[in-house]
């Protein structure tokens, strides 16, 4: 048997391969775009082939089996609670639901964080406090580390897990149980609509730029601070006490180069899960555009739109839908870019990779702002 063929072009990310190795001998490369990659040690691979036989890449060929329907029903939900809205990046769907999971379900639950650098990491964890810091989306690609085989210990455990992340993310941690034949009827998955993973190269260079700029390290990010009936603007706080306010219209660069697509991940621009057919039990995102098909429900502050993808889905929501208020939508008035397809590859992508080669982070802001 062969270790699986990387294909540069389409790999996520997701580390299900990582996570799998019975020798550990998948690493992590970094590429020259900043995104990690895995990377076989042909020293210790024993050519078991079992990463070739688990990644969604092979087993999914065109397009993902998990499920192959449209959502059994949509919604546009506000939480009633307007420091729980706040918080969080539309309307506040991630929170109830790890709420109850916590709550009534003695569960752990799975998701992005910051670390003490401001890395970005999924991590576990049964406590609240730490599933705060799940709270909000972080517009970078997260790490994987090894989460699937502790999911896969606390399954084996009887224990309930919500594991929440990218579509890609979420297909990784079917398949791995699936290939170790772990019983998943604890498991719930929600996954976010996706425009794509930033590079955490090109973040980090961002965050050290501002670092230098404020004279100061940061304490902390938020992507989507909601000011001015806005809510996708990024704010980041200083240790000096000083503070940066900015979004794409304001020019913000790693807004603008997230936003005008120029540094995804390369699988995103080929993504199979930009679909209204999900792999996760629930699916949570942004209702943009809500107004053109519901009159007075979008006060500026954040609305989830949620698509409950299976009868699990439909079980849990069901009993947090009381935490919101709801109105029931459809998947026609709903539609938005990364619902129908992946982004596609702006024109003059190539050209601000190579400024990058040559000029690094500071090079393609300043090509950004001439575009
Ligand atoms: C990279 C990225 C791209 C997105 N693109 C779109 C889009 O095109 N259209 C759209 O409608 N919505 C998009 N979203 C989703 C949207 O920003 C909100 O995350 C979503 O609406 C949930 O909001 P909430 O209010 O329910 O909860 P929040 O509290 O904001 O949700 C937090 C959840 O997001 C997860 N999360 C945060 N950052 C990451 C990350 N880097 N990787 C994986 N999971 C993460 C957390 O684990 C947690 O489950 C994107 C999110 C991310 C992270």
């Amino acid at each position: 048997m062969n270790p699986i063929n990387i294909d540069y072009d389409k790999c996520t990310g997701c580390m299900a391969c990582r996570n799998i190795c019975p020798t550990g001998a998948i690493k992590i490369k970094i590429n020259s775009k900043g995104f990690e990659y895995p990377d076989i040690d042909k020293n210790i691979c024993i050519n078991c082939g079992i990463c070739d036989r688990i990644c969604p890449i092979t087993i999914n060929k065109k397009e993902p089996k998990r499920i192959t329907n449209n959502p059994i029903k949509v919604y546009a939900a506000k939480n009633k609670v307007e420091n729980i809205r706040e918080k969080s990046s539309s309307g506040g769907v991630f929170y109830e639901i790890s709420e109850l999971i916590l709550d009534k379900m003695n569960g752990c639950v799975c998701g992005a964080v910051y670390d003490k650098d401001f890395e970005v990491k999924h991590i576990m964890t049964s406590k609240k406090e730490k599933r705060n810091y799940m709270q909000g989306s972080k517009y970078v690609q997260s790490q994987m580390g090894y989460l699937y085989k502790e999911i896969e210990e606390k399954l084996k455990n009887n224990q309930v897990v919500l594991f929440t992340g990218t579509p890609c993310e979420v297909d990784g941690v079917y398949n791995y149980l699936a290939s170790k034949n772990i019983d998943t009827t604890n498991l719930y998955t929600c996954d976010i609509i996706c425009h794509g993973v930033p590079s955490p190269g090109i973040y980090k260079q961002y965050l050290k730029k501002l670092e230098e700029k404020f004279s100061s390290k940061i304490k902390s990010i938020n992507f989507r601070y909601k000011e001015n009936n806005y809510t996708q603007n990024i704010k980041i706080e200083f240790e000096n006490g000083k503070q940066y306010i900015s979004n794409y219209f304001k020019g913000d660069e790693l807004y603008n180069l997230f936003l005008k697509d120029y540094i995804l991940r390369d699988s995103c621009y080929r993504c199979n899960y930009a679909s209204t057919k999900r792999v996760a039990d629930i699916t949570i995102g942004d209702f943009w555009g809500i107004e053109k098909t519901i009159e007075n429900f979008d006060d500026k502050k954040g609305v989830s739109l949620v698509l409950i993808n299976t009868e699990k889905g439909k079980a849990i929501f069901g009993k947090v839908s009381d935490k919101f208020n709801l109105i029931e939508s459809n998947i026609e008035d709903c539609m938005q870019n990364n619902l129908k397809k992946p982004c596609d590859i702006p024109q003059n992508y190539d050209e601000l990779w190579k400024i990058y080669e040559k000029n690094g982070f500071l090079g393609i802001c300043d090509y950004i702002k001439n575009l």
